[in-house]
This record gives structure tokens, sequence and C-alpha cells, in this order.
């Protein structure tokens, strides 16, 4: 896609801090780094979310994403790192081409994420069990 900053960066035509790059993913800095060590872990085919991974892409982005956490942490030795990935404007998507966010965390570092509890009845906890289980093709 001509007008996505991720596909520019995949075709190296804007520049990008790479940190691994194989044949389906490439980790580069975030520009808008939380914390030194910020990186993003983005499919090369232009896929806007995790609907769109299939099954091949989706464990070669999660290995990726292991290896860059575990890299990340040695490499800055963090208390906390937080692997974040957002889809669609609600859930705080920004950037609509598929990537992971590997924050590396200190105490007080500001980012937050609000998480209402609301502890629902095991029969609502049931039920919907049972509608993502008759969703599931394979
Ligand atoms: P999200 O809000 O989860 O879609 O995250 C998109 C991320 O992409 C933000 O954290 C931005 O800082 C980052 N970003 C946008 N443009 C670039 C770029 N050219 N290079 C590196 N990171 C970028
Ligand atoms: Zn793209």
């Amino acid at each position: 896609m001509t007008d996505c900053v991720f596909c520019k960066i995949v075709a190296g035509a804007i520049p990008a801090s790479v940190v691994y790059e194989d044949e389906s993913v490439v980790a580069f800095m975030d520009i808008g780094a939380v914390n030194p060590g910020h990186t993003l872990v983005v499919a090369k085919p232009h896929v806007a979310d995790v609907f769109g991974l299939d099954d091949a892409l989706a464990a070669r982005v999660f290995q990726a994403t292991a290896r860059v956490a575990r890299a990340v942490q040695a490499a800055f030795s963090p208390p906390g790192m937080s692997v974040y990935q957002a889809n669609g404007a609600p859930a705080g998507q920004t950037v609509m081409h598929f990537h992971v966010h590997v924050v590396p965390r200190w105490p007080g570092d500001g980012m937050d994420l609000v998480w209402p509890v609301k502890n629902p009845p095991r029969e609502e906890l049931a039920a919907n069990a049972a509608k993502i289980r008759a969703a599931l093709t394979h």
C-alpha cells in the first residue's frame, strides 16, 4: 500500500532503525518511543490487523516478538516488559498495518492502560465462552 507508513519502511522507502528482519517480519524502533528500547514488530505483508494474519504469519510474528523481547530485556534490563497490540481505532490503533509493541517498563514511566474489572457472573462467562467456541472454525 503506497500510503502506508509501515509498507514504506518495509520497502526501504523511508528510514527506520531496524533491529531484526526476516522474510516475514521487520522490527524497528518506535519513533514515538515511550521508553528506551520501545520496538515495533511488524508483519511485512500489508495486513491491517490480527484478523488478517494466517497461521503461518501469526507464528512468525510471535516468534519474532519473543526473540525481540528477549533482546530488549538483555539490552536494557528493565524490571518489566509490556507486549501490546491494538486492532481498530477504539482499541487505540493508529497505524493500520499489523504490529506488536515491545515496551520495556520502569516504575512511574507514565504508560497506563485503564482496565476496569467488572467480574461478570459465571453464567455470563460460560455463555460468552460457548459463543466463541461456536465461532471457532478450526
Ligand atoms: P498503534 O497506536 O498501536 O497503531 O502504534 C503505532 C506506532 O507507530 C506509534 O507508537 C508510533 O509512534 C509508531 N510510528 C508511526 N510512524 C512511525 C515511523 N515512521 N517509524 C517508527 N514508528 C512509527
Ligand atoms: Zn502497510
